[in-house]
């Protein structure tokens, strides 16, 4: 039977291409009366939240995908959450060990860095230098017993390895290019590599497709397979969703999330239908399908390879269609509601706005961001907000929103802590930090509390509104950005997430 599998970092807000894989994994296994499951993979124990697990569950669900095994509703190969699995790994490993397909590597950090710098100076090949490989089994054995190490996997230096991916045909490394990976890292815990080999064995994948990022590690994937004497299932690797402008799709030109597409209120059969459009396309080149008529035709040969745009104008316009040409009148109305006219969302609001209001009729204009997607502030307004100069205005925009992109909780509190931390750093006072903040998350110069407001709209549309901001002042290039984080790093603020 084929099975298929969707298996997200929970590091961060659930992202559009993790709904994209997910729904061809979806449509292959329904397709083919197969399964699709769920499994979690937070071996990166300090980048892995709950939270964040809970949101992409959750986002998935809402675009209309289920699974039949997955952490939150069990099945036969679990547990699905590859935290809770560490004893398979050792066990694993150990198999590896005891054959000498791995090795046990003692050097220090100190020591691999000094091989990186020299191996950069001579511009050769990046990677593991095999220190470690001739020490001897007992001797591997009795140092373990009193110093740190971590677990690499044997790589030939010589030959090629050939990947057969089911879209590109075959492709050749050359083992020598290939790192000889840490499967084990020295607290016990599995990297990546080995715990997505082991699971997608145990749990009897039989295709895994995925993000052409993951190309280059298929070798070492596909290593650990011979090594361990299994089958490898097939491989498909989907091409990166990209920009309009065809580099990587990147929150700093889009909004990524899927949460924000939700909050900013797209329709979840709209998105799942266009991202169905990305690397497929119906035999009768309709644009405008069902998740159920994309299953009764889904086929590997009409997926195509090239660079699928996503595009938010695009998208926005499908989701009109939608709007327009699938829901009666009464149907909007209860969809509108479910978004953002339930009472859970307006108990959220009444707080922040009764003080403020003499009438209902005051309500419309003060309350009106919490309803929009964008507030579009005027260049003007942004700079009416502060008497400091442009260059000062768009730091405390573009550092502030590197701390909010790095905020792990998304409460009043935290996000007070913020704007405190910032003015402090920048050596400013609190209102300089905070009254520019209020226009572009509200649109008005004075609003609600700006803090509870934050904790309202959510982290995804506050900081898309911050972004829009930025943009407005005229963006920040590629090379001013690179000064800004210079600045930033010495103001002691945590390095800026990646895109
Ligand atoms: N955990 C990996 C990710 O977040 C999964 C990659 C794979 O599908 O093998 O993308």
């Amino acid at each position: 039977m084929i099975r298929t599998r969707i298996a997200p970092s929970p590091t961060g807000d659930p992202h559009v291409g993790t709904g994209y894989i997910a729904l061809f994994n979806y449509c292959l296994a329904e397709k083919l009366g197969g399964e699709f499951i769920l499994r979690i993979e937070d071996t990166d124990q300090v980048r892995s939240t709950k939270e964040s697990e809970e949101k992409i569950l959750s986002s998935l669900k809402w675009m209309g995908l289920n699974w039949a095994e997955g952490p939150d509703v069990g099945g036969p190969h679990g547990p699905y959450r590859q935290s809770e699995r560490s004893e398979i790994y050792k066990k694993h490993c150990d198999i590896l060990l005891e054959k000498e397909h791995a090795f046990r590597c003692f050097c220090t950090s100190e020591r691999l860095a000094e091989v990186r710098a020299q191996q950069r100076e001579a511009k050769s090949f990046l990677g593991y230098d095999g220190h470690c490989l001739s020490i001897s089994k007992e001797d591997s054995q009795a140092r373990a017993q009193k110093e740190d190490f971590v677990v690499r996997l044997k790589v030939p230096r010589e030959g090629v390895c050939v990947v057969d991916d089911h879209f590109r045909g075959t492709i050749e490394f050359e083992w020598a290019t290939v790192d000889m990976q840490v499967l084990m890292k020295s607290d016990g815990l599995p990297t990546y590599h080995l715990a997505n080999v082991v699971d997608d064995h145990l749990m009897k994948i039989t295709h895994v497709m995925r993000g052409e990022e993951w190309i280059n590690s298929a070798p070492k994937h596909l290593l650990l397979y011979q090594y361990f004497g299994w089958e490898a299932p097939k491989l498909l690797h989907l091409p990166l969703l990209r920009n309009p402008d065809k580099s990587k799709l990147s929150k700093r030109k889009n909004p990524t999330s899927i949460s924000y597409y939700e909050r900013a209120g797209f329709l979840p059969e709209a998105l799942m239908n266009y991202l169905g459009m990305m690397a497929f396309s119906m035999p009768d080149d309709q644009e405008k399908f069902t998740l159920a008529e994309m299953v009764a035709s889904f086929d590997l040969e009409r997926v195509s390879l090239g660079g699928p745009v996503f595009d938010v104008d695009k998208l926005t316009w499908l989701n009109g269609r939608y709007i327009r040409e699938d829901l009666d009148v009464k149907a909007f109305a209860k969809r509108i509601q479910d978004w953002a006219l339930n009472e859970e969302y307006l108990l959220k609001i009444a707080p922040l706005v009764q003080q403020r209001v003499d009438t209902f009729g005051d309500l419309g204009f003060l309350s009106a961001f919490f309803f929009a997607d964008e507030v579009k502030p005027t260049e003007e307004a942004l700079k009416a907000s502060t008497k400091k100069d442009d260059e000062t205005l768009l730091r405390i925009f573009q550092f502030g929103l590197w701390r909010l992109e790095a905020l792990k909780s998304w409460k009043s509190e935290d996000i007070q802590e913020v704007f405190k931390n910032l003015a402090t750093d920048m050596d400013l006072k609190i209102r300089d930090v905070v009254k520019p903040y209020f226009v572009a998350i509200s649109g008005a110069a004075s609003s609600t509390p700006l803090f509870d407001s934050m904790e309202v709209l959510g982290a995804d549309l506050s900081r898309i509104r911050v972004r829009k901001a930025i943009d407005v002042l005229g963006g920040v290039s590629k090379k001013a950005a690179k000064r800004l984080e210079k600045e930033y790093r010495v103001l002691h603020i945590p390095k800026p997430q990646a895109s």
